[in-house]
């Protein structure tokens, strides 16, 4: 927790903050804070600035609050992601968030398991809890979105054209001839399987690319890094 993400509901009025939870157990046990310690803080979506430690118990922190620069700027990449197994959900989705990235679609696939559709890890809170740990990692505070979608073909067929606009779209899959290209806007990333011929052939008629990530075949989670660190 490099910044310490705070909400509206952590204020008790416009500059004093009171944390409890796992916040304020990460700032005693590796902060090691004490009263007059300055912490890195950011208001969740706003600015970030310095949390004074006015006081620290077993109960709670308290801080006195002043924010005076903006988050770090949005990686401009849309993610589109089939749905990797629950395992590597949270840290994909919380290394996506450190990278940068404002919007990410988790798809079905064939060769995602239905099953994996069904885990708790999908919850919204579970979800939420997965950004907040990038944006505390990477000290930024605009919180990604997340949108579902259950369906390959509609998403694929009717809604992604839209999103992908003028921009360049590509798709990540082993054995592309043309590498990433460095303006692409969108990049989709397949499951643990891949994806299978007539995805990359809806894919394309929504205007993707396939692209190489090298001649390597990669993990979902080690994929979707090395297809983001490019553009950070
Ligand atoms: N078993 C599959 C590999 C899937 S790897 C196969 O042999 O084709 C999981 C996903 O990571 C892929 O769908 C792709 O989006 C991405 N990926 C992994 N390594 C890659 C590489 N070298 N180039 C492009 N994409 C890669």
């Amino acid at each position: 927790m490099n910044l310490i993400l705070l909400f509206d509901d952590d204020f008790l009025d416009d500059e004093r903050a009171r944390l409890t939870g796992r916040r304020l157990e990460h700032a005693t046990s590796v902060h090691r804070a004490v009263v007059n310690d300055a912490l890195v803080v950011g208001v969740a979506n706003g600015k970030i600035g310095t949390g004074t430690v006015t006081r620290i118990d077993s109960e709670a922190l308290e801080m006195r609050v002043t924010l005076d620069r903006d988050p770090p700027a949005a990686l401009p990449v849309t993610l589109v992601l089939a749905l990797p197994r629950p395992k590597v959900l949270n840290r994909v989705i919380a290394s996506a968030t450190s990278l940068g990235v404002k919007r990410i679609f988790l798809i079905n696939a064939w060769r995602v398991e239905k099953s994996y559709w069904k885990s708790p890890r999908l919850s919204e809170e579970n979800l939420r809890t997965q950004r907040i740990l990038g944006l505390e990692q990477a000290r930024d505070t605009v919180m990604p979105s997340i949108e579902l979608r259950r369906l390959f073909r509609p998403f694929v067929e009717d809604e992604l054209p839209a999103i992908v606009g003028d921009l360049v779209a590509v798709v990540a899959h082993p054995g592309a001839v043309s590498p990433l290209p460095a303006n692409a806007s969108t990049i989709a990333i397949g499951p643990e399987g891949g994806f299978i011929e007539q995805e990359l052939a809806s894919l394309e008629r929504a205007g993707f690319a396939r692209a190489s990530l090298g001649e390597r075949i990669l993990r979902v989670e080690t994929a979707v890094a090395v297809a983001l660190a490019r553009f950070v």
